[in-house]
């Protein structure tokens, strides 16, 4: 498997604060992987980073080996098929499901599409494949304010993949779900693993080992411990900083 993204000695100081102190990652093109650590440790920073919003001191961050990242802003880090979720929902409460997915396409014509209401066979064969991904097919015509809250965290999964990108970089999808939900949205990170490679910063527990997937444990902005969620959870530094609390 080929290294997507690459971070090497990564610092980062904001006001004389490291908030990224010497941080290494490699993360495998089609990888599911989930990032834990206490406040502070330097998760949104680290996303800050890999998406262009904030440029690191010193150190590397390359993208499919050879794109240097730290010369690229966050438009150019959507071009390049980085796509971040934010953990608060954007989606656009006066549209229907399906014209969120719709208007969020990759090709840009597809907005005047959807608000004329003609879209072309292929984007709305590409809106109902994106529907049936994010398990809101059901709920298509619906008005995304009446989704609950875990419905539009989905729904802005399906926006985001309706971008094309490579590399998922979610931030704390399961924060105020139900414990379906939150097994359900596992489930889906899950299936998209393969097809792309998905980042997930979380905090909850029982939603990274319903991930199975490598977890790396950030402490003080650097890489305290990595390795499957029991073997990281067997680490006493990781037990102090982290799990014990
Ligand atoms: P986490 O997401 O793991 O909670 P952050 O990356 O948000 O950690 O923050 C790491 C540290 O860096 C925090 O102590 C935070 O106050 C500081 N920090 C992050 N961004 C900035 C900024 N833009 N300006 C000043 N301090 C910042």
């Amino acid at each position: 498997m080929s290294v997507q993204l690459y971070l090497n000695d990564v610092h980062r100081s904001f006001d004389g604060f490291k908030a990224i102190n010497g941080l290494s990652l490699a993360i495998d093109k089609g990888e599911l992987r989930a990032v834990i650590g206490p406040n502070g440790a330097g998760k949104t920073t680290m996303m800050d980073i890999i998406t262009g919003k904030t440029r690191p001191d010193t150190g590397e961050v390359f993208w499919n080996g050879t794109v240097d990242l730290t010369k690229v802003d966050e438009a150019g880090s959507a071009r390049l098929g980085i796509g971040r979720k934010f953990q608060k929902p954007t989606v656009i409460e006066s549209l229907t499901v399906e014209e969120n997915i719709a208007i969020s396409l990759k090709d840009d014509r597809s907005v005047f599409g959807t608000l004329l209401n003609r879209q072309s066979a292929e984007q709305a064969g590409r809106v109902t494949e994106l529907l049936d991904l994010v398990r809101l097919t059901a709920d298509r015509r619906r008005s995304a304010a009446d989704l609950s809250h875990g419905q539009k965290q989905w729904l802005e999964i399906g926006m985001l993949l309706a971008q094309e990108p490579e590399l998922l970089l979610v931030d704390e999808p399961a924060a105020g779900m139900t414990d379906d939900e939150t097994m359900r949205t596992a489930e889906l990170l899950r299936s998209l693993a393969g097809s792309h490679t998905v980042v997930v910063v979380e905090h909850d527990m029982e939603f990274v080992r319903a991930l199975d997937c490598k977890v790396t444990v950030l402490h003080q902005g650097a890489v305290l411990a990595e390795g499957s969620l029991d073997h990281v959870s067997a680490n006493p530094q990781v037990v102090e900083v982290y799990l014990g609390r």
